[in-house]
C-alpha cells in the first residue's frame, strides 16, 4: 500500500466525531476504518526506521540497543501515579 500522507489531528478529530454520528452509513465507516489503520502502520513503520537509523549511528547490535531501552526504562524515575514496575505501562510524561 502507498504510504498517504499522516493524518492531521484535525482531521483524525473530525474522523472521531464521524464515528460517533448517528447517521453514519456501514460504507463510510469502514473507509474511517481503514484509513486510520493506514495512519497507524504509518507512524509505526516511521518508528521503525527511526529506530534502526539510531542502531546503525550507534553502531549498536539490536540487542544492545533493546537492553539500552530497557535499562533506561528501568532506572529513570517513575513518580506517582505512574504504575511501573507493577504494570510496564509506564505513564509519565516524555521528556
Ligand atoms: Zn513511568
Amino acid at each position: 500500500m502507498a504510504a498517504q500522507p499522516a493524518l492531521t489531528n484535525e482531521q483524525i478529530d473530525a474522523y472521531r466525531k464521524r464515528l460517533s454520528a448517528t447517521d453514519v452509513e456501514p460504507g463510510e465507516l469502514r473507509e474511517i476504518a481503514l484509513r486510520l489503520l493506514a495512519d497507524n502502520d504509518e507512524w509505526y513503520s516511521r518508528a521503525d526506521h527511526w529506530r534502526e537509523s539510531y542502531r546503525l549511528a550507534a553502531g549498536m547490535t539490536d540487542d544492545e540497543l533493546n537492553a539500552r531501552i530497557a535499562i533506561d526504562e528501568a532506572t529513570k524515575r517513575h513518580p506517582r501515579p505512574c504504575p511501573f514496575p507493577e504494570s510496564p505501562d509506564c505513564s509519565c510524561p516524555g521528556d
